[in-house]
C-alpha cells in the first residue's frame, strides 16, 4: 500500500537561499502573506496568522529593536574571537522577528529591550546586528 500523499505547498524559497541572502547578498529575506500581509523572518510555507499558502519573498527591513538578549562568555571556535557577545532577539521595523548576535557585548545594559539595532552583514555565520548609537557613527557608515 503507497504511503498517503500529503498536499505540500510549493514555494521559490529555500532555507540556502535564506543563508545566502544574508551572508552573500547583505539582506535579510522573509516572507508576506499576499491575503494578509504579515511579514515573517521564519522560513515557511503558509502564513502563521491566516494559513495562506504559498508565501512571498520579501525583503525585511534592516532596523528593528531589541525584544531580548542574552550575553554568551564562553564562546565555539568561529566566535571564540567575538566573546563576550550578544545573542538577541529583534523585532524589525515594519514586520519579522530573527535571532542574532552583537559582537563584544560586556553589559546586559548595552542590550536592553527597545536597544536599536541594524542589520551589520558580515562573513561570520548568523545574522549580526550592530547597536545603533545616538551621536556616534558606527563601522559601516565612516
Ligand atoms: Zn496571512
Amino acid at each position: 500500500m503507497p504511503p498517503p500523499s500529503i498536499d505540500v505547498p510549493s514555494g521559490p524559497h529555500s532555507v540556502e537561499a535564506f543563508v545566502r541572502g544574508y551572508e552573500n547578498d547583505r539582506l535579510l529575506r522573509g516572507f508576506r502573506c499576499p491575503k494578509c500581509g504579515t511579514l515573517t523572518a521564519t522560513w515557511g510555507l503558509a502564513c502563521s496568522r491566516c494559513g495562506t499558502a504559498p508565501l512571498e519573498e520579501a525583503t525585511l527591513n534592516g532596523r528593528g529593536t531589541i525584544v531580548a538578549g542574552t550575553i554568551v562568555q564562553v564562546a565555539s571556535d568561529e566566535f571564540v574571537n567575538d566573546a563576550p557577545y550578544a545573542y538577541v532577539l529583534v523585532e524589525l521595523e515594519g514586520g519579522g522577528r530573527l535571532s542574532g548576535w552583537i559582537p563584544q557585548v560586556r553589559d546586559a545594559a548595552e542590550i536592553a529591550p527597545g536597544t536599536p539595532v541594524r542589520f551589520a552583514p558580515s562573513y561570520k555565520p548568523g545574522v549580526q546586528f550592530e547597536r545603533v548609537l545616538p551621536s556616534s557613527t558606527t563601522a559601516s557608515e565612516r
